[in-house]
């Protein structure tokens, strides 16, 4: 699991002029607008692709997006359309888990505004890996097998990303994690990238 990381809400506090309504739905059904809605960001976003449109199905019955949108909503996050068929909730402040962002389905959770998640390209990149790998597990099998991955990097390593299979192919750099040559000489603190909040200490994030 990540490093332990301290709480800084007055920065995210900072943010909320960028707030948008709140919303709990996946599709905007034409029943919905004005209650559920999830409004994209930076003038919307191109159509999916077709390996993008299956992993948003997969995710959708698998039940792993409804998962993140549930936990978006209970966390009170400002929830946000994203690219490539995503979905972003920002200002997430829960305790748990110690990370700056972490993915559930195809819904990415971060402590940052949505904002600022969208312009961090490889961060979003590498947490869009791990909503294609939640497909491949077939859902919430993804989970024990992430932290099976992790607990295999720690005894290894020193740290959960950089023997962990699953954050080898989202990105190790992306993620935070260092690269096993820097390892040569036992393990080492993990480099904590993540979602950093300006001037804040930052963080690495957990799937
Ligand atoms: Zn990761």
């Amino acid at each position: 699991m990540p490093s332990i990381i301290s709480a800084s809400n007055d920065q995210v506090k900072a943010h909320r002029w960028n707030r948008r309504p709140l919303a709990s739905s996946l599709i905007q059904g034409p029943g919905y607008h004005d209650v559920m809605t999830v409004l994209p960001r930076s003038g919307g976003h191109g159509p999916l692709t077709a390996a993008q449109r299956l992993r948003q199905g997969a995710n959708l019955v698998n039940g792993t997006t409804l998962l993140g949108l549930a936990v978006a909503v209970a966390a009170r996050t400002d929830l946000a359309a994203g690219p490539r068929g995503l979905l972003i909730a920002g200002e997430y402040r829960w305790r748990l888990p110690f990370a700056g962002a972490f993915t559930l389905g195809n819904v990415v959770l971060c402590r940052s505004t949505a904002d600022e998640l969208l312009a961090r390209h490889e961060l979003l990149r590498h947490e869009e890996k791990h909503s294609s790998q939640y497909a491949w597990c077939l859902g919430v099998p993804f989970l024990p097998l992430y932290f099976l991955a992790a607990g295999w990097s720690m005894l290894r390593t020193g740290n959960p990303g950089t023997s962990n299979v699953f954050e080898r192919h989202a990105g190790l750099a992306a993620g935070g994690y260092p690269p096993k040559a820097s390892l040569r000489h036992g393990p080492a603190r993990p480099e904590v990238h993540g979602v950093g909040l300006r001037g804040r200490r930052r963080r690495r994030h957990t799937p």
